[in-house]
């Protein structure tokens, strides 16, 4: 029996063939497996072929995610030997790239071994970890096509990478202390400087971090001064899950998460006696921790002995540097001589609703693909060009919607640069042509700027949210939207944010929002909470105190200001009032003072379904000097309630949440524990994110239509 299979699906860069070695070699089958654009090809001949299928899936190695397999039916070759065969580069890739992976344990032993060839060598690496999409410049992953092309394996790690038994057989980026990359300095100097309370920018897996000492509060002042981020929150890399337990609360899940390939930023609770969280995360509901996950960081890690603040080493809007940090950022500049072939950011992810969902998709998990419910129906590739912040663009290709990584805010020169230098990237690697390409309806958002030029088709912010929420769950029928954010344009041209959709990828109808309020001076007042709290108290006709003089007062109202429906400002109005926020060091700070103030156990909530009625009731209670944490826990009670209220009315069964709010844990726990106890199923995002980073993919899905 000879039988041909044609596999499609994450195949390429993962020890797939290896295992197809192994697996024929073990059931005495001769043929042959090799890697081909659309994924791999295998033939395999002899008495037990008609099995092999099925043994090959319940046996895949672990990053391995097989989409589809076509069987063929053979005539017998008399073959009796199996061999891995080299690639072919012909037709259209297809195949799915695999993302960065973090050091497995394998590694690991070998990086700590005194006995290991590889003893402290910073970029080993096997068919199970690291670098891989960031090195890629070209699909198939092989060798040449990627930034390892100039390293020219020594013979000891040539018999490896051509031995199909062991475990770094066709490991693209295979390398040792003879023949592969090499840092530029001594790890010891980085080590000396930060323990010296130094700063020291690393060139890492995707690009340049600036790392400090992270107990060392002298050390993450500086940082914090150098990028201008006096109070954001800070994420900090561990050595190990223990050292991850000594400083946070972390459920079973929460630990799966922090050590997978994947190995993301984790938000998540902060022991309250941690001596951290105060300098890395004052007042946030969040504490962000993660893993060691190249050789190198866990190298540093090991003999620094203490955790360390992680950041991208740019300056504010910039991209992540992948050549060189910024001049005069650093005391000290670590880096190497494996090429970086585009930035990626690390990826940020939660436990929320039992399920591990992402905040950010970057490495580990970039590029994602998503199987699309359903399809264009004359097949065209699309592009989407995403939003403007937390920017990321999606490629929709044969039936798969892939989304690139993280791009960040489009306001800088070298943002929207760098936006416009990879916005293709992934129709590039895989040969195609955009023929739809899609963008918001925003005119100066810097991704429909660019889109321009391509005569792109339209697609309004918000419903691309609930389009984007609606592939992320594998649903294509409609469904009720509650779409909280910052700001987006609407079909009325004010600005939207707190809307309620009813309807799919297809169309949608506004069924329920807030009363549209003054966003004094614009977009600016986004950076001053107190300019919102104004508005709102303008519009209720209430007097209170307010940090303003009567002629700034004055000044404000008598500016040119867009009405917007904006959840988002609802938050940072509220943080105004309570005297927590007044001006913002980034979007969405008064929110995440208030979820952070919010008394756990407070039932109350205020009523009605509309802000001025709420607004009254916080300024009674403001009068009676009800505590903040009850006033704010308050609110965030009446906005679940306010979505509970609106989903009885329009009779949708599912209910999708979307929108940057939903970062805010608190309001999207409690609004899924709501809904299901009203017996309403409820979507939340999972791969990708509820803020803007998920857009494109939405898009995508909008221009299907
Ligand atoms: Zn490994
Ligand atoms: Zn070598």
């Amino acid at each position: 029996v000879r039988v041909r299979l044609d596999v499609s699906g994450r195949v390429q860069g993962v020890g797939f063939r290896p295992t197809v070695h192994r697996l024929a070699e073990s059931m005495s089958l001769g043929g042959w497996v090799r890697n081909t654009a659309e994924g791999a090809t295998i033939e395999v001949e002899g008495l037990q072929a008609g099995r092999f299928r099925d043994v090959l899936l319940s046996e895949l190695p672990g990053q391995a995610q097989v989409d589809h397999i076509r069987t063929f039916q053979l005539s017998p070759q008399g073959q009796d030997v199996f061999r891995i065969e080299t690639s072919l580069e012909e037709g259209h890739p297809t195949t799915l790239i695999t993302p960065d992976l973090a050091t497995c344990s394998d590694c690991l032993s070998e990086l700590f071994d005194p006995q290991d060839r590889r003893y402290r060598y910073p970029f080993l690496n096997c068919t199970q970890c690291g670098p891989r999409f960031s090195i890629l410049k070209k699909l198939p992953y092989d060798r040449h096509n990627t930034s390892m092309t100039d390293f020219v394996m020594c013979p000891e790690c040539q018999i490896e990478y051509d031995d199909p038994r062991d475990r770094r057989f066709h490991a693209q980026p295979n390398a040792c202390g003879v023949c592969g990359p090499q840092l530029d300095l001594p790890l010891e100097q980085a080590v000396a400087t930060l323990k010296d309370g130094q700063l020291v920018a690393l060139k890492g897996l995707g690009g340049f971090h600036l790392l400090a000492d992270a107990t060392n509060p002298k050390a993450v002042s500086r940082l914090r001064s150098v990028k201008a981020r006096p109070t954001k929150p800070l994420a900090v890399m561990v050595a190990s899950l223990r050292r991850a337990h000594e400083l946070c609360r972390l459920n079973s899940l929460e630990a799966q998460a922090l050590s997978s390939a994947q190995a993301p930023i984790l938000l998540t609770k902060p022991r309250p006696d941690s001596p951290l969280r105060d300098l890395v995360a004052p007042n946030s509901p969040h504490f962000g921790i993660m893993l060691a996950y190249t050789p190198l960081h866990h190298l540093l890690l090991h003999d620094l002995d203490r955790p360390l603040v992680v950041t991208s080493a740019n300056f504010k809007d910039d991209p992540l540097p992948i050549d060189r940090p910024p001049e005069g950022m650093a005391d000290m500049v670590l880096s190497h001589n494996r090429p970086i072939v585009r930035a990626v950011d690390d990826s940020i992810a939660w436990v929320l609703a039992d399920q591990v969902r992402l905040l950010r998709c970057g490495r580990g998990y970039a590029p994602l693909a998503l199987t699309s419910p359903s399809e264009p129906t004359d097949g065209r590739t699309i592009l989407a060009a995403g939003g403007h912040q937390k920017s990321s663009t999606a490629c929709h290709h044969q039936g798969r919607t892939l989304v690139g990584a993280h791009l960040g805010e489009l306001e800088s020169l070298g943002a929207v640069t760098n936006f416009s230098q990879r916005a293709d990237e992934l129709c590039r690697l895989y040969q195609v042509s955009p023929e739809i390409v899609v963008a918001d309806h925003h005119p100066d958002y810097a991704s429909s700027r660019w889109a321009e030029d391509y005569g792109p088709t339209k697609a309004w912010h918000h419903h691309a949210h609930l389009a984007s929420c609606l592939l992320d769950n594998e649903v294509d029928e409609p469904v009720l939207g509650c779409i909280w954010d910052g700001s987006g344009l609407g079909p009325d041209l004010t600005i939207w944010g707190g809307e309620f959709l009813a309807g799919d990828r297809r169309e949608v109808r506004r069924v329920h929002h807030w009363t549209p309020y003054p966003l004094y001076g614009g977009e600016v007042a986004v950076r001053e909470p107190r300019r919102v709290a104004l508005a709102l108290l303008d519009h209720l006709g209430c007097n209170f105190p307010l940090p303003f003089s009567p002629l700034e007062r004055d000044n404000l109202r008598r500016l040119q200001s867009p009405l917007t429906s904006s959840t988002g400002r609802l938050f940072d109005g509220l943080s105004s009032l309570l005297g927590l926020c007044q001006k913002a060091e980034f979007e969405g700070q008064g929110a995440m003072f208030l979820e952070f103030l919010a008394c756990p156990n407070e039932q109350e909530s205020y009523r009605g379904d509309d802000w001025p009625v709420a607004f009254e009731q916080i300024l009674k209670d403001l009068e009676n000097q009800v505590p903040n944490q009850r006033i704010s826990a308050r609110f965030h009670n009446w906005l679940v309630e306010v979505i509970v209220m609106v989903a009885q009315r329009t009779g949708l069964r599912k209910v999708a949440l979307s929108g940057g709010c939903f970062q805010n844990r608190r309001l999207t726990e409690h609004a899924w524990g709501r809904l299901r106890q009203e017996g309403f199923e409820v979507l939340l995002h999972r791969r990708l994110p509820p803020n803007d980073g998920g857009l494109s993919a939405g898009q995508a899905m909008i221009a299907c239509v």
